[in-house]
């Protein structure tokens, strides 16, 4: 069975930056009553606490991060760079583990966001970017989805398990 990391957050677990969370999704239950969810919040597993600063990557482009080109910093300034790349590997070292191939993060976040991100600026204004987390798993060759894209999620991993030959796969 293909297994799918999935941000934490969109769990109902409450480990945004604001002590908030997510959800249900009812696809997300589904995932889980299969057996199929590694969950993982990347600046939790990081080492940052709960709740924490908002943080921005400027530009909004995790993989320069990735590249050692760009830090992220917390809306004080704090350099967090660390951390987020700590969670960054502990997300790719799950994917490793479970022969992941594909996730589902939460859309818009530093660490997790695929499509879109904020500029840095913390006031709003949206980017197209990837958090550093979703960098690194595109980079490994992992397809990341977001809460607003489940359709496609789903159709994705019935497209893997048909190709992988797994029983059950619609
Ligand atoms: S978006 Fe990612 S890093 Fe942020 S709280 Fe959710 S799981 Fe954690």
């Amino acid at each position: 069975m293909q297994k799918i990391l999935v941000s934490r957050c969109l769990l109902g677990d409450r480990v945004r930056y604001d002590g908030g969370a997510h959800g249900p999704y009812d696809l997300l239950q589904q995932w889980l009553h299969e057996g199929r969810v590694i969950a993982l919040c990347p600046e939790v597993a990081g080492g940052l606490p709960t709740p924490r600063p908002p943080a921005e990557i400027a530009g909004g482009q995790g993989a320069q991060v990735l590249d050692g080109r760009l830090p992220v910093l917390t809306v004080e300034g704090n350099d967090v760079t660390a951390a987020f790349l700590d969670g960054a590997e502990r997300a790719l070292a799950l994917v490793q583990a479970h022969g992941i191939r594909l996730a589902l993060l939460k859309a818009r976040s530093p660490s997790c966001g695929n499509l879109e991100n904020y500029d840095g600026s913390f006031s709003g204004v949206r980017v197209a970017g990837e958090g550093v987390t979703a960098a690194l798993l595109r980079r490994a060759g992992v397809k990341v989805f977001n809460e607003q894209q489940l359709d496609e999620a789903q159709h994705a991993l019935q497209v893997l398990e048909r190709e992988m030959g797994t029983p059950g796969a619609v």
